[in-house]
């Protein structure tokens, strides 16, 4: 129900109580932990100069980000990693004009020396950051963020879900310490007003207020080597080392987990993941092509069978840990069993040819990997051949990475999911067409039902390998390498007997 105004627009008013809006309160105990902010921290006339040093004309269209224009100094920010590249500096410092105001933070003892990064980001009004921890491996302690042109309200999210927005003035500076800068996630709203307190003396009363265009200073201190804050469930450096899972895993451990991560979620997901794996990755079915009729073929972790039957007059076998895999193969009239790919059912020396495409990336130790690929060797005749395939630590050739971080901070400002597998290891979430940050990670699956309401997300594990990782495997186990190529987002290699 609106009025229609001469102009043609139509004008809608509604009315909000005061208790439905967010309370800003500017006094100092309202702020999360470790926050420091200084009003009044530069006059109109530093604002000039400082927004009259900063040019976005030299920034590339690659640095228009989804939501906002950035601009490095010091060291580029990756969107991607959410990291700095700390062995590559930029050409351009943190310009000489921000350097008095970097001494006064450090003589006010706020920073230990003067920041050696820079980003400046430019909103325009209805533009925001999506909430985020900046990586604790990346930057110390004190996070400065400077506020030019417009006030605008950021929010900070604390680990109790507890929200508290803080208005940055125009001309301000924060500081995030502490707990604010390695606990808080904190974020722009992206909205073209803010509510905020009004100044109408004792009372406290709200007032909506128009956001401008607002540029931002940040400034960190790049960290040298690890972050050993007191935050450790926020802490990329701290759970880095947590994940490695061959230190905390024994076999037994193991086990559970690939049960739990990798079988019973093939048994779940058995018909819409087979659904999605109907065509052979032409390579591997070049391979089959090329065995000469007559020999004896196994296909270890073959699936719903897509591999099999690609060869000419061969005898060919599968075997997978998934009975409802298994029975997919049936039903397409391949010979398959149920086999666990570390005690695989056949006798020594009696295959001729093996393929094993994405299964060793599944096992959770490197003994474990040894032992699949050893099992390989066993049954091979000698002189006999496999091809197998593992999923690639080194994705950076993917058009997706490249979109991924080029176009959209997203879903990378967001900190990573994680979940604890075992009493002694929490594991990474990977996002879908993001890098990886590191070997032993969870995938997560969507298993699609009819009613999305009940879709489910399960995760499997993986450990993608790093180039030659897989060849030195091969080799401990005394195989020889006959070749090996990047395929499809996977290490291969071909190896004799
Ligand atoms: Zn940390």
């Amino acid at each position: 129900m609106g009025k229609k105004l001469q102009t043609g627009h139509i004008f809608y008013m509604s009315y909000i109580s005061n208790t439905d809006v967010p309370l800003l309160n500017c006094t100092e105990n309202s702020m999360p932990p470790g926050l420091v902010l200084i009003e009044n921290f530069i006059n109109e006339e530093e604002e000039k100069a400082l927004l009259a040093a900063i040019t976005f004309e030299d920034v590339s269209e690659k640095a228009v980000l989804k939501h906002r224009k950035v601009k490095h100094y010091g060291y580029e920010f990756i969107y991607g990693s959410n990291n700095v590249d700390k062995n590559r500096c930029l050409d351009e410092k943190v310009p000489d004009i921000c350097i008095p105001y970097l001494e006064k933070i450090v003589a006010l003892g706020y920073l230990p020396r003067i920041p050696d990064q820079l980003t400046v980001n430019h909103y325009l009004p209805g533009q925001g950051i999506p909430p985020h921890i900046d990586t604790h491996s990346a930057f110390e302690d004190g996070i400065v963020s400077i506020s030019l042109c417009s006030q605008v309200v950021m929010d900070f999210y604390g680990p109790d879900k507890r929200s508290i927005p803080v208005l940055l003035p125009r001309r301000s500076a924060l500081i995030m310490l502490g707990e604010s800068r390695y606990q808080w996630k904190h974020g722009i709203t992206p909205r073209k007003t803010d509510v905020i307190p009004s100044d109408d003396g004792e009372k406290c009363s709200l007032t909506l207020c128009a956001r401008t265009t607002r540029v931002s200073l940040t400034f960190r201190l790049i960290r040298e080597g690890a972050c050993h804050c007191g935050f450790p469930e926020q802490c990329d450096s701290q759970k880095a080392n947590m994940s490695d899972l061959k230190d905390v895993v024994n076999d037994e451990k193991a086990q559970e987990l690939e049960n739990k991560y990798v079988n019973e979620v093939y048994e779940v997901i058995a018909d819409h993941f087979s659904n999605t794996r109907y065509k052979p990755w032409p390579k591997v079915a070049s391979f089959l092509k090329d065995i000469p009729p007559g020999r004896v073929v196994l296909d270890v972790g073959c699936g719903n069978g897509k591999n099999l039957k690609l060869t000419s007059g061969c005898f060919e076998i599968g075997c997978d840990a998934s009975y409802n895999l298994i029975q997919l193969c049936s039903k397409r009239n391949v010979e398959a069993v149920v086999a666990d790919c570390l005690a695989l059912p056949f006798r020594s020396e009696s295959i001729d040819f093996v393929i094993c495409i994405a299964v060793i990336h599944h096992m959770s130790t490197e003994a474990r990997r040894l032992k699949a690929i050893e099992e390989i060797l066993r049954v091979l005749t000698p002189k006999g051949k496999a091809l197998i395939y593992v999923w690639a630590f080194e994705q950076g050739i993917s058009k997706y990475i490249k979109q991924q971080s080029e176009m959209s901070n997203d879903i990378s400002q967001k900190d990573t999911e994680s979940i604890k597998v075992c009493d002694s290891a929490c594991l990474p979430v990977h996002k879908n067409r993001t890098g990886f940050r590191q070997q032993d990670i969870l995938v997560p699956w969507t298993k699609v039902s009819k009613d999305s309401q009940n879709n489910q997300k399960v995760h499997r594990y993986y450990h993608v390998f790093k180039q030659g990782e897989l060849e030195s495997l091969v080799l401990k186990c005394g195989g020889k390498i006959v070749s090996s190529y990047h395929d499809e987002g996977n290490w291969c290699t071909v190896v004799e007997k």
